[in-house]
């Protein structure tokens, strides 16, 4: 049997960080087996969803590289194929025709409500005939429940979950206007889809046994259920906006590179051994549903962004200075080709301290600056007394080094040593006037980043 699973998100908002990690389980369980991995468009709640989100799920999906095998299918697309196994159950005898009036099933929740009882729907049409059907009345399908036994789930993540089948009721699969449920279609979709094995958050738990009244009635087998608990913020309350950020793209906007976020959303309620830093591959080699914790998992930011430092200090040099490049353009600092090659000079020194591709974006931008820089209050502040004239002389010392970084170092350390001052003494204000700022990559890399002349131009900019 090949294992087939799917990820089936209802487009009516952002993909949310929780719906991310269950993609992710999802594909790492399906390459595990070798086999694929699917994506369903759950857009049956026309009111509801929309083609942006649509769009946004798939863009989601696309940067956290948990994009499906096969094209995503659009559960809207298939009401006919819902429609036509609601009648075949019909047909077969496992459902049945029901022609209540809304009145009818007010006054028949509000009976069970004052006698204490649930407001399950009690089964008056189940052996009526047609015949008897009101004028007037477009029927519902409704699904006969089993009333007798349980109905026992072995659940891969939470074990065996059952419930007494007087607890079901004959639940609608085709609504009057020839529409089906959501539960229904779900059934369908995943039977039509060969899906083995459904991995979706444990708030889906208690409609399993609802699904599995259409897998029965059908004869389909069953999948294999596994689900997955959610994700707590920090004070142990379902995630949400006010803990921080809970939309995929939210994360690559705070400079998070995909690969930290998913390694993170992995460790979230899936663990092997005490390996934190666990990539793609190796996440693949070793994800087994028995290794899903059953406990909630709390959402921890700072964890993340110490995950996310140790992914930027393995990321490739190059394709960091593409991703901080494309963050400061977002802020509208633009880098021309050698503003480019500025940054790209940079990253070695900023790769190692950084956590996020915003803290890189920061310290790279004093390099796309228009001259004159300004300076920052603590940055001016270096400039003032003697400041200003001292760079006058360090001007005319580096005027005649070799610009690379060991002959500016040293260029830098005998300056400092014929003024009798301190190394730092002479890189601050140097420092300020180059990038405006007190704190920046060690000053022989701004220098030879920014190039002899964009330097000496800075520097006698400050000078004035
Ligand atoms: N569409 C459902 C949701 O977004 C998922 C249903 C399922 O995985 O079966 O929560």
């Amino acid at each position: 049997m090949t294992v087939r699973t799917r990820f089936a998100p209802s487009p009516t908002g952002y993909l949310h960080i929780g719906g991310a990690r269950t993609a992710l389980f999802n594909l790492l369980f399906a390459r595990h087996h070798g086999g694929q991995y699917l994506l369903r468009i759950e857009d049956t709640d026309r009111a509801r969803s929309t083609p942006e989100a649509v769009e946004q799920i798939l863009e989601s999906l696309r940067w956290l590289d948990l994009s499906p095998d096969e094209a995503p299918v659009f559960q809207t697309s298939r009401e006919s194929r819902h429609a036509e196994v609601a009648r075949e159950l019909l047909a077969k005898g496992a459902a049945y025709l029901a022609y209540d009036t809304a009145e009818e099933l007010v006054a028949m929740r509000e009976r069970a409500t004052a006698e204490g009882r649930p407001p399950r729907y009690d089964g008056r049409w189940r052996d009526r005939d047609p015949s008897e059907a009101p004028a007037g009345i477009a029927p519902v399908i409704r699904i006969k429940a089993p009333r007798e036994g349980e109905t026992v789930v072995r659940d891969l993540v939470q074990g065996e979950v059952r419930v007494g089948n007087a607890e079901l009721d004959d639940m609608i699969i085709l609504r009057s206007d020839g529409t089906p449920t959501y539960l229904h279609a779900v059934v369908v979709d995943d039977h039509d889809m060969g899906i083995t094995h459904v991995i979706r958050g444990d708030d889906h738990l208690t409609n399993t046994f609802r699904q599995c009244m259409v897998y029965d009635a059908m004869g389909w087998t069953r999948p294999e259920f596994a689900h997955v608990p959610l994700i707590h913020g920090a004070d142990g309350a379902k995630l949400s906006k006010r803990h921080g950020a809970v939309g995929a793209l939210e994360f690559r906007d705070q400079g998070f590179l995909p690969e930290a976020v998913c390694n993170y959303l992995l460790r979230l309620g899936w663990g092997h051994g005490d390996e934190e830093f666990v990539p793609r591959d190796r996440a693949i080699e070793l994800f087994e549903l028995k290794d899903v914790g059953r406990a909630a998992s709390r959402m921890d930011y700072a964890k993340l962004s110490h995950l996310n430092g140790q992914y930027i200090r393995a990321a490739d040099a190059s394709r960091l200075a593409t991703e901080v490049l494309r963050v400061l353009a977002a802020k509208d600092v633009r880098a021309d080709a050698t503003g480019e090659a500025r940054v790209a000079a940079l990253i070695p020194d900023l790769q190692p301290r950084a956590r996020t591709l915003i803290e890189m974006a920061e310290g790279a931008r004093f390099a796309l600056l228009p001259r004159p820089i300004k300076p920052d209050a603590k940055a001016a502040a270096l400039l003032e007394g003697d400041g200003r004239a001292m760079l006058g002389r360090l001007a005319a010392a580096l005027g005649e080094a070799a610009w690379d970084r060991m002959a500016l170092d040293a260029a830098l350390r005998a300056f400092a040593e014929a003024e009798g001052r301190k190394l730092g003494a002479v890189a601050q204000p140097l420092r300020a006037a180059l990038t405006g700022s007190t704190q920046s990559p060690p000053i022989d890399a701004v220098l030879a980043a920014l190039g002899r002349e964009e330097s000496l131009g800075r520097i006698a900019d400050a000078v004035g």
